[in-house]
């Protein structure tokens, strides 16, 4: 009856589910109680009984009575996620037009997704327990081991956590063994092991390094910004590699601290840059959490938790952390905001940097954006004056930056891909003590085999690509897909054993120069040399130590790693970026480029960089030597322009993929005839056309791609039309995906 019904309390609950809507509940008299925004609910859905979050109450409901459902249970006493959170979701699901549902499960925490009590629990690790004797770690680790003999399930777990960088959590004891409890309880009760919990909430205790005075031009930009400091306004710090950004990002931070304010610092990836959060932890005097994937899931609540509750005022956290609650919010900042992995390239396909800056908007607080390359979009930003823009155009150290200079490789002898010219140049710093860094985007010994009487390449099976040969396993690896299989020894196809490696990768190029210059330490440093947690630490640690003389490193290595000793650092594959596919490869070859360049001749020795190219004359390389990042940044905007790409126009894609060639391109052509059924005023609609690599992992890939002046006509037709692809049946045989603003068109 209709009187009922107007009575029955109803709420809108986001279940993560891929649809474009929210979902009404009734909400039982027993679970009367108040109820905001952010308080999650269990809901039944379907068979399932899911976790949504409530968006709102209601009055009305189009759901007839009897279909309404009621709440399960209302898990929260207070919402946890805060209104400030809420709007920003809400502005997200319209603005990548992806469904509310899984935004929302996109922000939350991974704990809170499955778990109804919210309470935070951190969670418990094992590890060693130090011996109180005067033997050696080792001997005392023999002479228990031989104690352990008859135990064999503890002589087991005893040396997993032997073995181990620090500790172990249960997740990841679950994962390399079983039935380890009753043997972990054993070796506590004999004492050889201990647990303990890491607090969420890190704290220098002895606070002893002290600011240096500041420059000139980081005073100017420190007050430019505190000017309004509590008001909203994207401040960028355009500074070059060394010119002390983080000393202005650390000064701002002790003032909104003063001011009793929190601050969120996100930074492109904790792993690569360990020296960035030490050095926040040792200057500020105050409690900071880091939040990071690679975390345990009550590990990386608890912090969360922590940031939620003000407990903790200073968060450091990658692109995720964007989400975090923080109710005394004072300043963000965004340190390298031209880095590719603010973007998240699946599921619900945000850029946390333009999200940072639409909550602090919000807010109405400051934010600063670092780099010494920022991207096109933010220096757009800063042409039409929407931004203000501190320079930094000093080494803090005085020091020149070094000089880049081209190395032509056109008929030059070549060594694994490297010139003779360029090897005597390593030859001269390695005898003048200093470390050399060589650069190459291409992991593995070879990007692929050859028949050398055939012809016949090693192809992956799944994908229009060529498999990596990985020497060291002697495996070839599709680093699209991920698939792997045994090097060959004989050609497929004509089974002649003279296989060749074609092209060099980072293994390659550290056998080849580890054996020419036998007289020093050669380390590598790439996914593959790092898998494993702490090797990365260690190979830093060498670098910094002069053990390794010379590094050959992906672009893992151009992140703010400070190396004082590095006089030469040499560029390697640039061809490839120039003729690329890819509409941002030359951006990111210039910003590699440019921040490489920062890492030679920190200290008292003059640095040295060795740009190796087929095309010297290249008018980007020549534009970005002899006028540098700015003045290549600018002539890429009007090449932007004039090809009608970002930033100059606004860009989406509709992606699709299917295991059957034809169903990905019907789909894709009925969302075409769908959008052609309106007027589509100034958007411009290209496609179907074959994704650049056609197949990957077994499936066929097309894509539409819009192109649009103006970003209110392709969201009012986005928000009509993403619906509407849903309902097509063609949709169900496919996966299809919508990407706004798209890092790239792969
Ligand atoms: P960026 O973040 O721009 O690469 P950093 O803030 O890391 O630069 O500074 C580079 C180096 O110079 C660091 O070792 C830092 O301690 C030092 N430094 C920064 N500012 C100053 C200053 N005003 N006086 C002396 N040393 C400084
Ligand atoms: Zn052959
Ligand atoms: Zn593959």
């Amino acid at each position: 009856m209709p009187q009922e019904s107007s009575k029955q309390r109803i709420v809108k609950v986001a279940v993560p589910c891929p649809l474009y809507k929210t979902f009404d509940y009734s909400l039982p008299a027993s679970k009367n109680r108040d109820i905001v925004p952010g308080i999650r609910v269990r809901v039944p859905f379907g068979r399932q009984k899911l976790i949504g979050i409530i968006i709102e109450e209601t009055l009305t409901t189009d759901v007839p009575a009897n279909k309404l459902k009621p709440v399960i249970a209302v898990l929260d006493e207070q919402n946890l996620l805060s209104s400030d959170i809420l709007k920003l979701l809400l502005w997200a699901a319209r603005y990548y037009v992806h469904p509310l549902g899984e935004v929302v499960q996109t922000a939350l925490p991974v704990y809170l997704r499955n778990t109804d009590d919210a309470t935070p629990v951190l969670p418990e690790f094992w590890r060693l327990k130090a011996q109180e004797d005067n033997h050696t770690d080792s001997q005392a680790q023999n002479e228990v081991m031989e104690s352990l003999k008859r135990a064999p399930k503890q002589l087991q777990l005893y040396q997993l956590l032997l073995s181990a960088e620090d500790s172990l959590d249960a997740e990841a004891l679950n994962s390399l063994t079983e039935n380890w409890r009753a043997p972990a309880k054993a070796l506590l009760d004999k004492q050889l092991i201990e647990t303990f919990v890491k607090p969420a909430l890190l704290k220098q205790e002895n606070d002893n390094t002290i600011a240096p005075a500041l420059h000139q031009e980081q005073t100017e930009a420190i007050n430019n910004i505190e000017a309004h400091r509590h008001q909203h306004a994207v401040h960028v710090i355009n500074g070059i590699t060394g010119s002390g950004k983080t000393e202005v990002y650390l000064a701002l931070c002790e003032s909104m601290l003063a001011d009793n304010r929190q601050i969120l610092v996100l930074v492109p990836e904790i792993g690569l840059t360990p020296q960035l959060t030490q050095r926040f932890l040792e200057r500020l005097n105050t409690s900071v959490v880091i939040l990071h994937s690679a975390m345990n899931d009550k590990q990386r609540y608890a912090a969360w938790h922590a940031a939620a509750n003000k407990q903790a005022r200073l968060v450091i956290g990658t692109r995720s952390s964007i989400f975090t609650p923080l109710p005394d919010l004072g300043l963000i900042i965004i340190d390298e905001e031209h880095d590719g992995s603010y973007k998240q390239q699946d599921g619900f396909r945000y850029n946390a940097r333009d999200l940072a800056i639409l909550r602090a908007k919000n807010n109405n607080i400051p934010i600063v954006l670092g780099s010494a390359t920022p991207s096109l979009e933010t220096l757009n930003n800063i042409n039409e004056q929407r931004y203000q823009v501190n320079y930094l155009k000093q080494r803090a150290n005085k020091k020149p930056l070094p000089k880049i200079k081209l190395v032509n490789l056109c008929s030059q002898k070549l060594h694994e891909g490297l010139a003779e010219t360029l090897l005597l140049k390593i030859r001269q710093h390695l005898d003048l003590q200093g470390q050399v860094l060589l650069f190459i985007n291409r992991r593995g010994f070879a990007p692929l085999l050859m028949c050398h009487d055939c012809g016949w390449t090693t192809n992956c099976q799944r994908c229009d690509a060529h498999m990596t040969f990985h020497k060291r396993r002697n495996q070839l690896h599709c680093h699209h897909c991920g698939s792997q299989r045994p090097a060959p020894e004989h050609c497929d196809e004509c089974g002649s054993n003279e296989i060749v490696a074609i092209g060099a990768g980072t293994e390659r190029i550290e056998h080849f120069l580890q054996e020419r210059f036998s007289d020093t330490n050669v380390s590598r440093i790439d996914r593959d040399t790092t898998r494993n947690k702490g090797s990365l630490e260690d190979k830093l640690e060498k670098a910094h130590s002069g053990e390794s003389g010379i590094l050959v490193g992906t672009q893992m290595l151009a992140k703010g790693h400070d190396f004082p000793n590095m006089t030469l650092v040499c560029v390697l594959d640039t061809d490839q970026a120039l003729f690329s596919a890819d509409f941002r490869a030359a951006e990111h070859l210039a910003q590699l480029i440019t921040q490489v360049s920062g890492r030679a001749g920190r200290a008292e020795k003059p640095g040295e960089v060795l740009i190796q190219t087929h095309h010297p004359d290249h008018p980007l390389l020549q534009t970005l030597l002899h006028e540098g990042y700015q003045a290549f940044a600018q002539a890429a905007l009007h090449e932007r322009q004039a090809a009608g790409l970002p930033p100059a126009r606004h860009l989406v894609l509709l992606r699709c993929e299917s295991v059957e060639v034809n169903a990905a391109q019907a789909f894709l052509q009925q969302a075409v005839d769908k959008a052609r059924q309106v007027n589509l005023e100034d958007i411009e609609l290209f496609g179907p056309i074959p994704a650049p690599m056609e197949r990957r992992a077994g499936r066929y890939r097309y894509q539409v791609m819009l192109q649009s002046k103006q970003r209110k006509a392709l969201h009012r037709f986005l928000s009509w039309w993403a619906p509407q692809l849903q309902q097509l049946v063609s949709a169900r045989k496919v996966r299809w995906s919508i990407d706004v603003d798209p890092y790239d068109t792969f």
